[in-house]
């Protein structure tokens, strides 16, 4: 038994930090586990690891339940003999015991246990097989995540609020500024410039609680991505048209050299933010001419955008999809910046499985790559 503890210990002591490790250190449980079966202190490890483990037996009878497990749900003694079921009543718990008997490699779940509190548990699964592949059972490690999806739930709440109660004065103040213009045409006058100023500000400020919002949503996993195919030819016209009266002001010419067959698999109004992110820059920091364009190579969709404008600093390039990175932080302000459109395109990108990077180099332009895997697929 003591040869199954160390197999335990070394491989789930560590699934809570990384699954590779997990992987790696199940193989090595395995073959050195008659050798390390005289390790001293297994049981107190066991005893004062703050996870609950489990071991089951082949036919899925508890084996072993370390005190973290007992005390996580409330039992008063191990639950050794009796099925996951019996022993916890969790219906996922036990199916999972079920199907890591077919699973070679290490599989995560999260639990929520109903309840007047609620609680959530994540919970990282294996089985152990002998040499010659056959099943002796699985190693299971709970942990408790109850703690960290209340702060979640706060966080998200608080961002919630504030930017309620930002967005009700500010539309207010908008609303009154706009009235004075309205009342004061005359460019020329005092008044006029600060209402203008007022104007700017109050702009800026509306566009930052969006922002706001829009990357605590992406980041908090909220949204949920309504996946359909996405012309992306027909996505880049919009943008494009979006952004053309902005674009003419600063004589900027916009491109869509997206081929017309290109179709991904995507969110179509997220796609359409990031890709809007980027071409809006492409016009604020760029030179004559923003192009967006799609190439398909090796089972991967690559969106591009482009910019002939001054380029960025190699080592502002690592840091660029950073929250409130600015390469020029007046200069962004001036624009009418947040610092936050690049983050949101990069966790657009990601909730997508893809990868967002630049390339750039001073005085030679700026291209923005949203790579994505091979869901991209040619219309016929
Ligand atoms: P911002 O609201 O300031 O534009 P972003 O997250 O969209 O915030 O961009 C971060 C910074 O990256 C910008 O402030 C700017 O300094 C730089 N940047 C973004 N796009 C470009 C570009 N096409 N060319 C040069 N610099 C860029």
């Amino acid at each position: 038994m003591t040869g199954w503890y160390v197999a335990i210990l070394l491989s789930l002591g560590l699934a809570g930090l990384h699954l590779g490790w997990l992987r790696r250190y199940r193989r090595l449980a395995l073959g050195q586990a008659a050798a390390a079966t005289k390790a001293p202190g297994m049981t107190d490890v066991f005893a004062h690891m703050p996870e609950g483990v489990l071991l089951t037996s082949p036919d899925g009878l508890i084996e072993f339940a370390n005190p973290a497990f007992c005390r996580l749900f409330g039992l008063a003694d191990e639950p050794r003999g009796n099925t996951v079921m019996e022993a916890i009543r969790i219906h996922q718990a036990n199916e999972l015991v079920d199907r890591l008997k077919g699973e070679s490699s290490v599989v995560q779940e999260e639990f929520m246990l109903p309840g007047l509190d609620p609680r959530y548990l994540q919970v990282n699964g294996v089985a152990i097989r002998e040499k010659q592949g056959r099943h002796r059972g699985a190693i299971l490690v709970f942990h408790d995540l109850t703690r960290l999806k209340r702060l979640e739930n706060m966080r998200q709440e608080i961002v919630a609020n504030v930017s309620h109660e930002l967005r009700t004065p500010l539309s207010i103040i908008k609303g009154y500024v706009e009235t004075l213009l309205d009342a004061e045409p005359d460019t020329g006058t005092t008044a006029h410039r600060f209402l203008k100023k007022i104007e700017n500000h109050s702009d800026r400020l509306a566009y930052l609680i969006e922002d706001i919002l829009t990357l605590s949503t992406l980041e908090s996993g909220g949204t949920g991505l309504e996946l359909r195919e996405v012309n992306l030819h027909q996505l880049a016209e919009g943008v494009l048209d979006g952004l053309r009266e902005m674009a003419d002001k600063k004589k900027v010419q916009l491109k869509n050299s997206v081929p017309e067959t290109v179709i991904l698999k995507a969110d179509s109004q997220r796609l359409f933010q990031a890709l809007n992110n980027l071409v809006e820059n492409g016009i604020k920091y760029g030179g004559e001419c923003v192009r967006v364009s799609a190439s398909q190579a090796d089972g991967k969709l690559d969106l591009c955008v482009a910019d002939d404008g001054p380029g960025i600093p190699a080592e502002a390039c690592d840091r660029i999809f950073e929250r409130f990175f600015r390469v020029d932080k007046a200069r962004s302000r001036e624009l009418g910046g947040t610092g936050l459109g690049l983050s949101i395109v990069k966790h657009i990108t990601q909730l997508h499985g893809g990868t967002a990077r630049v390339e750039s180099q001073l005085g030679e332009g700026a291209s923005f790559h949203l790579t994505f895997p091979s869901a991209g697929v040619e219309a016929t």
